[in-house]
């Protein structure tokens, strides 16, 4: 077994500190990656605090993994020691089902191995993300990571980058689109990116005063401060696809309302109750509510790989891993620009 360092937390109310755990040693289909930087999802916030019920402790969080590969398994073939590697949310899954067969191993209809707060696919072997300093991981569900961009900037993408691509590419985002993004926090500013590099019309709503600067840089068009009166006035009937982060409950109908006939809204957020929604928005207009759940594997690569293509990296605030709990306090008050990255150097200091 692999003596791992890592942060954790051991109950839904406690801090997050340091804890020592082990990892299997690397099979033969297996790659070792010593992880360098590590992305802090809200997703690790809503977990560790158990805000969707299943948490299970300790808990290691983390799903935004680059590092160095320093082992592979004797039949692994698409990396060597010393390449650059990537782990999103998922660490396995059945790959055999007809969503896995497809590539779309998030949906996994035996359930897939999630990186953390969840089993290897055995179901009894817990899972620790990537608030460590090593993990081991199938190569069939490890990512290929260019060298051409700034490594730490490219560890959101692992989350935050599919889950923001995906939907973008299953709506068909093409140029001239209206696009509009709720939120500007990790998810967000991703949204912004890819659906401005896809050329579409990004419209950013925020609850946040301070962020319309920000937003115009990284590439919306339009800004909407979602908490003034008659906000939404004018805007109705025009978006072809809205693509909605908030982590918190809010009202989703007055966005329904703006949608063109047959647009689309999805939600990415996953706030911990459920949120009312009035028919009238939707028939209005044969206008469609959906969600979506990071990607696949291949789509994650793809994704990569266009990032790496158009120099699409994210904006981040690098941290030591001492600082996580004060980082998650920042992010709870939408004050993150626009994604920590943990260094994992700082585990050893
Ligand atoms: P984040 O960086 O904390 O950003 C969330 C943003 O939502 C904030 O920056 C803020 O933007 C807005 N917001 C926060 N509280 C709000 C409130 N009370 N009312 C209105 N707006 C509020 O979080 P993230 O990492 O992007 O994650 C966002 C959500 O997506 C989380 O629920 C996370 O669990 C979920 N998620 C889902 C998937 C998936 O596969 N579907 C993947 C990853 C994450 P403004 O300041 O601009 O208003
Ligand atoms: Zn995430
Ligand atoms: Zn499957």
């Amino acid at each position: 077994m692999l003596k791992t360092k890592g942060f954790a937390a051991q109950d839904a109310t406690s801090a997050l500190g340091p804890f020592q755990f082990e990892r299997r040693e690397p099979g033969d289909l297996d790659v070792l990656i010593e992880i360098a930087y590590c992305g802090v999802c809200h997703s690790d916030i809503h977990q560790v605090r158990n805000e969707w019920g299943n948490s299970v402790y300790p808990m290691v969080p983390g799903h935004e993994i680059v590092g160095t590969v320093t082992g592979v398994g004797e039949k692994v073939t698409r990396f060597k020691v010393g390449d650059l590697a990537g782990v999103g949310c998922l660490v396995d899954a059945c790959r055999t089902c007809d969503s896995c067969q497809q590539g779309l191993e998030q949906f996994c209809q035996t359930g897939a191995a999630m990186t953390y707060n969840g089993t290897e696919m055995d179901r009894k072997t817990p899972t620790y993300g990537g608030y460590s300093n090593q993990i081991v991981v199938a190569e069939a569900f490890t990512l290929k990571i260019s060298p051409k961009l700034s490594l730490a900037a490219v560890a959101p993408l692992l989350c935050a980058g599919i889950t923001t691509y995906s939907p973008l590419r299953h709506w068909k985002t093409k140029s001239g689109d209206r696009v509009g993004v709720v939120g500007l926090g990790g998810l967000g500013h991703m949204a912004v990116k890819l659906a401005a590099s896809m050329g579409a019309e990004v419209t950013l709503f925020s609850g946040s005063k301070g962020k319309e600067a920000d937003a115009r840089r990284l590439g919306a068009h339009n800004f909407v401060l979602s908490s003034v009166p008659n906000a939404f006035q004018n805007l109705g009937g025009s978006f072809d696809l809205i693509i909605d982060t908030v982590s918190a409950p809010h009202d989703l109908n007055q966005y329904l309302g703006l949608l063109r006939v047959e647009g689309a809204m999805v939600l990415l957020g996953v706030p911990p109750t459920p949120a009312p929604v009035s028919a009238f928005p939707l028939i209005m207009g044969r206008r469609t509510l959906s969600g979506s759940l990071i990607g696949g594997l291949p789509e994650t690569q793809e994704m990569l790989d266009y990032c790496a293509e158009k120099g699409i990296v994210s904006d981040i605030e690098l941290i030591p891993v001492q600082q996580i709990n004060d980082a998650y306090e920042r992010m709870l008050k939408g004050d993150v620009r626009y994604r920590f990255v943990i260094d994992m150097k700082s585990l050893n200091g």
